[in-house]
């Protein structure tokens, strides 16, 4: 559920008026909506209420720091994935306890930062990070707190690109070697081992591999207990999906949460999610305008101001995304492809799809937009990145400005040797 709806003939934002705000700040930008931010965060805290529980919401769906603050304020921590995400967690007040810190190649300075910030913990996904942590902090004098992401070895059924729990893929300790590494890592000095997470992968649309996943660690919990380890935190990632179709049915949290609690009830530990997409995704849309229209053969091409640098999810992962337009004008439909004006023939947002007959000028909505959106966003065909508002009611704020030219070569410099013909 999200709060992007037609009043009238128009397409609203909550109480806003998107052409509106499409005339204030100009085409193409990100749009999300306060309300359904809001919404996702109740109906997650809800879902997981019978578990004793943290939630760090994932950084990387969306990145831009008022939605962080957004969360902090509403007392989540923050799952991040980079000296970057950290910087912006630092920078949005999340308290350093509420941070977990996930990723397979994190680097001897990101680890240093994040021991000194005083994170919550590591979630170390190898033998030889394990090590270099370690390292870390006893050269540094201080304990680093750690917990092991397992891969469970678990089909996720979703595109192949976002399964992360197959043997297949880079992410985690085998689930066979994972003992013998929490043995080991109980005998560094200087690392505490406080849990066991994993992540299989991301929007998932069905229940059953977060209940095989979590079966197989709460396996582990046991067997690390007669080991002597005592698990505090156990970490269940995030992957939720969300509709991008209207007729798609992912799992709600309330389902997800009470599935895990009927099996956890023998399990004495804080739970960890890490959601992002389910609550992210359906908060935001891309607001585009349409430059031309061409009439091919066997379709017509819409072509927006918008294009895959800006949204890159089709491309990448062939995803669909709704597409409406922001004032509904009736008339027929017609099969088009509405793509974007990148030199690259993977620079789509809908293809033979029925849909409004665009004209040049009109403005579109992508919906399901807020997550993976922005902040997989570049800057290709030096194309300025483009603004994220946020609505609140109806009231709206700029929350990152339209990138200018200066910030597309800002860092860039000619060598004087370069300076004159050779
Ligand atoms: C990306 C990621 C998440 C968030 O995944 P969603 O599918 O957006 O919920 C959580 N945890 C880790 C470790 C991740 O890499």
């Amino acid at each position: 559920m999200h709060f992007f709806q037609y009043k009238g003939k128009k397409l609203f934002a909550e109480d806003t008026d998107i052409a509106q705000i499409a005339s204030d700040v100009g085409t193409p930008f990100y749009l999300y909506s306060y309300k359904t931010l809001i919404r996702h965060y109740n109906a997650f805290e809800n879902g997981v209420k019978l578990l004793p529980h943290m939630v760090c919401y994932s950084v990387k769906a969306n990145s831009n720091i008022t939605i962080l603050k957004i969360f902090i304020n509403k007392g989540w921590g923050l799952d991040i994935v980079s000296g970057g995400e950290l910087y912006r967690a630092l920078m949005s007040g999340c308290p350093p306890n509420k941070i977990v810190f996930s990723g397979v190649g994190k680097t001897d300075e990101e680890i240093r930062r994040a021991i000194q910030a005083g994170i919550l913990m590591f979630n170390v996904e190898s033998s030889q990070e394990l090590e270099e942590i370690h390292k870390v902090a006893n050269h540094i004098g201080e304990i680093a707190r750690i917990s092991l992401r397992v891969n469970p070895d678990i089909d996720p059924e979703t595109h192949p690109y976002i399964a992360t729990g197959l043997f297949k893929n880079k992410f985690g300790i085998p689930y066979s070697e994972v003992k013998e590494i929490y043995k080991k890592a109980n005998n560094l000095s200087n690392i505490e081992v406080v849990g066991i997470s994993c992540h299989i992968g991301s929007q998932i649309i069905q229940l059953q591999p977060f209940i095989d996943a979590f079966k197989k660690l709460k396996e582990l919990y046991f067997d690390l207990k007669k080991m002597g380890i005592e698990i505090k935190y156990i970490d269940l990632g995030g992957g939720l999906g969300i509709p991008y179709k209207e007729e798609e049915k992912p799992p709600h949290p309330e389902e997800y949460g009470s599935n895990i609690a009927k099996e956890a009830s023998d399990v004495d530990a804080t739970f960890i999610f890490e959601p992002g997409r389910v609550i992210v995704g359906n908060a935001g849309v891309l607001i585009t305008r349409v430059l031309f229209t061409k009439d091919g053969a066997d379709r017509r091409f819409v072509v927006v101001d918008a294009g895959m640098n800006d949204l890159i999810r089709p491309s990448l992962y062939n995803s669909f995304h709704q597409v409406l337009p922001v004032i509904k004008k009736g008339g027929k439909e017609t099969v088009s492809d509405l793509v974007g004006p990148i030199c690259e023939t993977g620079d789509f947002f809908a293809k033979n799809r029925k849909m409004p007959n665009f004209e040049k000028g009109d403005l579109v909505a992508i919906l399901g937009a807020g997550a993976y959106g922005f902040s997989m966003s570049s800057n290709y065909n030096s194309r300025p990145r483009i603004p994220e508002i946020l609505v609140k009611e109806d009231k709206f704020w700029v929350i990152r400005v339209r990138e200018s030219e200066e910030d597309l070569i800002r860092g860039e410099n000619i060598p004087d040797h370069f300076k004159e013909e050779q």
